[in-house]
């Protein structure tokens, strides 16, 4: 039997508690969330920097949110999201919803809140690895280490942001902001604004800020360019060459004059309180070696839930999470490590070969359904219907050629592989 450490309450740890608390050869389950309440990403506050215990705050939701997937897509598979009107909702609906499913399931009394996780330490023991966990009561004060059999991370990875090396960005004389600590429109008012990246919150934002900016310079390397019509004020540019001054020079020779940088750039994943012992490095946002990005190999009674991006994500968390506990109750066995290791080093240079950058190892996208099917042949649990890739790729590209009014679309789905939008 054995005891488990599910680090984090956002959909990832919920759902990892959710299918521990039911498996038998599980004796206990501890989840450990440093907010007050759980839902991680889906938190929205309007503070940004430091929370009241000085530790950063963690979300990065904006008020104005709406899903950029359909809710058809976004529900867990055993717990999908209740029929309504609309199809991409609000951030505090997609918030009631991990709260319902938290509650059904006996997960929110169980989450340990305001426990922050400072330290994980493998240890030897005759049986195997065991897991030193050392957290602090942010309430008390009380810092602790427990002992665990396994432990799940599931500390998400849109917290920390990345910060590109651009010349001039240090030097530069207005102001500079990372999409993280975006909340509301207003603070751009009258401003011109460089909006750096075009991936989700990048377009949504930029979009957004139009209607109180004296300008926007959205500048990135999609190709193809995104085909939406933004309104007047809103300009697309290449790469950013360097900034002097206020000055900002562009890849393609053009430049112009700003008040902000806004840097939509993404995020890194950062697992800070991982002992170096742990075995897991991040390097140019590469987390490795893990195993189908879920299994440390170096000690495989510690998993990573949510890793893969782009995504449909609480369904892959649900099917990561069925197939690690399958691997732990013995359905299945995972591989041998060095036979892990060599499928982890020919998936990267697969990977490689198709153009993927290192810093893109994680990005799913097109590779999603395969990467499901994978999992689900391995451990023998049940994959997602490949209806969820079809709805993901037609809303995604959607979303890249008619960001103005892609969300009134309500998607239904028909069967496993039949949806329809309108
Ligand atoms: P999180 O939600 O980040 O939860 C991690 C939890 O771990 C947090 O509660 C945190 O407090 C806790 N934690 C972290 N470190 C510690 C520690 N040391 N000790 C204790 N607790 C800790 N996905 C979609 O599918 N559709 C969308 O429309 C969508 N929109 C998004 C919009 C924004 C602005 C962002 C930032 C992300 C969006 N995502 C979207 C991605 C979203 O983050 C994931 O869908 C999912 O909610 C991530 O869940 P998670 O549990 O992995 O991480």
């Amino acid at each position: 039997m054995a005891r488990v450490c599910v680090i984090g309450a956002g959909a990832a740890g919920l759902c990892a508690a959710r299918h521990l608390l039911v498996e038998p050869c599980v004796s206990s389950v501890n989840v450990l969330e440093q907010a007050g309440q759980l839902g991680g990403t889906w938190v929205y506050t309007e503070d940004v920097g430091y929370d009241d215990f000085g530790l950063p705050i963690h979300t990065s939701m904006y008020k104005s949110l709406r899903t950029n997937l359909p809710k058809e897509i976004m529900g867990f598979p055993d717990f999908p999201i209740p029929e309504s009107d609309k199809s991409y909702l609000p951030a505090k609906d997609m918030l009631t919803f991990l709260q319902a499913y938290a509650d059904k399931h006996g997960v929110t009394e169980l989450i340990k809140f305001h426990h922050h996780v400072q330290l994980i330490i493998p240890k030897e023991a005759p049986s195997g690895t065991l897991w030193d966990v050392t957290f602090k009561n942010l309430k008390n004060g009380v810092i602790k280490t427990k002992e665990y059999e396994y432990v799940f991370v599931c500390n998400g990875h849109y917290n920390t942001p990345f910060i590109p090396s651009i010349p001039g960005l240090k030097e530069f004389h207005g102001e500079v902001m990372h999409c993280h600590d975006y909340r509301v429109p207003e603070i751009f008012t009258d401003k011109r604004v460089l909006v750096i990246g075009a991936g989700p919150s990048g377009m949504d934002i930029a979009l957004e800020i139009t209607s109180v900016t004296k300008k926007v310079i959205l500048s990135h390397h999609l190709n193809p360019q995104p085909r939406t019509k933004f309104p007047d004020n809103l300009v697309q540019k290449p790469d950013v060459q360097k900034l002097d001054g206020e000055r900002v020079y562009f890849q393609d020779g053009s430049e112009d004059e700003v008040d902000v940088v806004f840097l939509c750039t993404g995020y890194q994943y950062n697992f800070p309180f991982l002992h170096e012992s742990c075995g897991i490095v991040v390097e140019d946002n590469c987390v490795e070696p893990l195993y189908k990005h879920l299994v440390n190999i170096r000690h495989p009674s510690m998993c990573f839930i949510g890793v893969p991006y782009y995504v449909c994500a609480f369904s892959m968390f649900d099917l990561q999470v069925r197939y690690y506990i399958r691997s732990m109750n013995g359905t299945f066995r995972l591989p041998a490590p060095a036979d892990m290791t060599r499928d982890w080093e020919d998936e990267k240079r697969d990977r490689a070969a198709r153009g993927y950058s290192k810093r893109q190892t994680h990005m799913m996208g097109p590779d999603q359904g395969n990467y499901y099917i994978t999992l689900a042949l391995e451990s023998g649990a049940e994959s997602l219907a490949p209806v969820f890739t079809k709805v993901h790729n037609d809303s995604s590209l959607k979303f890249k050629d008619n960001l103005t009014h892609y969300r009134s679309d309500r998607y239904r789905i028909i069967d496993d592989d039949i949806f329809t939008c309108n």
